[in-house]
């Protein structure tokens, strides 16, 4: 069985904690490989490396950090079959959706090519008699980020790219269940010109975390993962004098007006909710129809579609709609979650209960579920399933609608389809979640945006990726200078006012 290492100073480390969890095949249920559990010990020494590497790139220019940022983009297209492949194994995600988790993680990386535009300063000439005023942007030191399994390499790029290209150091604590590709962004990160100590992957689990949260060298934390682990990462962080940022689980609803193109709403609902086995944070698990007939004629036209949905191992071609949960356990909380749905009287239209899949009877493989008539109290709508499970909340008006989305307590993201722009403007407007869709199920912004939800899905001022990862991985410095003037009226340099 392989066996993974860590990424310390420019090369693969075994881990010296003996303690390791095994990493699965979900298509199979097979042990493919197991990665090392970092100790405290570990994770102190990586970091203490990481701040002595991390002197000169402070000190590099950023145009030069940018250029790394380049090299990286090209070295990612180069490799893009190889890492999709590592995704998708360790993950189950199909290949179509493994090259997305790529590319989206890319794209931070094209913007940070930027670092030199993004770090400008700003600077006020005379702001009294011969002051000047400026900032600079410098970097905190060594960063660190922690992620989830659900993107492992989307998340990582996103952390390593802009807290590399504002010159920290940066140590990556990957997601236990999916660690192969985080390493292999490292191996491209040196061969893109990254200097050695500046990128650490440490792999572990609470120890490792745990041990970052007290590292005092550890100046900034960026955590992506459950609302749970991001609340106590964010106490936890914060109390120890970090700066820190979560974002956390969520459940995201879509409301379909009366007027919305149903067909367009019915396939947005299928891609949003199922693929990537409603493995994703900006995932639809809740559709809001808006009034009986709507919800109705909704219903009729999602169950032929769930019902058409191939689900199967990535290997098995291009036409598979999603791939297995990524763990048993994943697997077990989700059909648990669908019992309760079952047991508070929701009505499940389409059952993916009996789901089996021949020769991968080990998989952790879910049938699609489409639940109706849910309501507020139920478990499966209070809770992150994260499984391809979708709700539907019946409402009466649109007000009671945008309500339910209102009263929830994660704030993610959220869609309207409707073709009545003073409809969508007006929610848009109104709506306390952090990135809204109109007509667009999945609203996830683009590099140059910055990506956040609000409430129990988001802690800490700051997003992910775009102009606010640069303000948060550097710290402001502002500079007033006064320099005795030498020149005197006319134009004569007086030397002497100069002493
Ligand atoms: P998770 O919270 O179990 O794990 C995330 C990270 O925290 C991992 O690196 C893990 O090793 C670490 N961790 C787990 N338990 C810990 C503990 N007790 N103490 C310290 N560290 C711990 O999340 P996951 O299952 O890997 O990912 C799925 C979750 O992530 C979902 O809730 C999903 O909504 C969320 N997510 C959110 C976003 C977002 O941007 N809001 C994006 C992707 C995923």
């Amino acid at each position: 069985m392989q066996e993974l290492s860590h990424w310390i100073n420019g090369k693969h480390v075994k881990g010296t904690s003996g303690r390791f969890a095994d990493v699965f095949n979900p298509a199979t249920g097979e042990v493919q490989a197991r990665v090392p559990l970092a100790s405290k010990a570990e994770l102190d020494a990586a970091v203490a490396d990481a701040a002595k590497a991390q002197v000169a790139w402070g000190a590099t220019n950023p145009q030069k950090r940018g250029r790394v940022m380049m090299a990286m983009v090209g070295l990612i297209n180069r490799d893009m079959e190889k890492l999709a492949e590592a995704l998708s194994r360790e993950h189950g995600k199909t290949i179509p959706d493994a090259k997305g988790d790529v590319q989206r993680g890319l794209e931070v990386i094209e913007f940070c090519i930027n670092a030199a535009q993004m770090l400008k300063g700003d600077f006020t000439d005379s702001a009294g008699p011969g002051i000047d005023m400026y900032s600079m942007r410098q970097p905190l030191g060594v960063a660190a980020g922690i992620t989830p399994f659900n993107f492992p390499a989307m998340i990582p790029l996103w952390k390593m790219g802009p807290a590399l290209a504002c010159g920290n150091a940066f140590i990556l604590k990957p997601s236990e269940r999916d660690p192969s590709v985080p390493l292999m962004l490292a191996e491209l990160f040196k061969e893109a010109g990254l200097p050695d100590g500046v990128l650490q992957v440490v792999n572990g689990d609470k120890e490792s975390v745990d041990a970052i949260l007290d590292n005092e060298t550890v100046q900034a934390i960026g955590f992506v993962g459950s609302t749970p682990i991001a609340e106590y990462i964010y106490g936890r962080g914060c109390s120890n004098g970090k700066r820190v940022q979560c974002f956390g689980g969520a459940k995201n609803h879509m409301i379909i007006m009366p007027d919305a193109d149903l067909d367009q709403a019915a396939d947005a609902l299928i891609g949003a909710g199922f693929g990537a086995a409603g493995e994703r944070c900006m995932a639809i698990s809740v559709a809001v129809p808006v009034g009986e007939a709507t919800a109705d004629a909704l219903i009729a036209k999602l169950i032929p579609r769930i019902e058409k949905l191939k689900v199967g191992p990535y290997t098995a071609g291009n036409d598979i709609d999603y791939g297995p949960v990524v763990t048993a356990a994943a697997k077990a909380n989700i059909l648990k979650l669908v019992e309760s749905g079952v047991a508070q009287g929701a009505k499940l239209v389409v059952d993916g209960r009996g789901f089996k899949l021949q020769g991968y009877e080990d998989g952790y493989f879910v049938g699609p579920h489409l639940f109706d008539h849910v309501t507020t109290d139920m478990e499966i709508y209070r809770k992150e399933i994260f499984g391809p499970v979708l709700s539907c909340v019946r409402a009466k008006t649109y007000e009671e609608a945008v309500g339910y989305a209102m009263d929830h307590e994660y704030g993610n993201g959220t869609a309207i389809f409707t073709r009545d722009g003073d409809t969508a403007r007006d929610f848009a407007a109104r709506i306390n979640v952090g990135m809204v869709g109109i007509n667009v199920p999945i609203p996830v912004p683009l590099a140059y945006h910055t990506f956040g939800g609000w409430k129990k899905s988001g802690f800490g001022d700051l997003n992910q990726h775009g102009p606010d990862a640069f303000r948060f991985y550097t710290r402001t410095k502002t500079v007033t200078a006064r320099w005795p003037s030498g020149i005197k009226e006319g134009g004569e340099f007086n030397f002497k006012a100069m002493d």
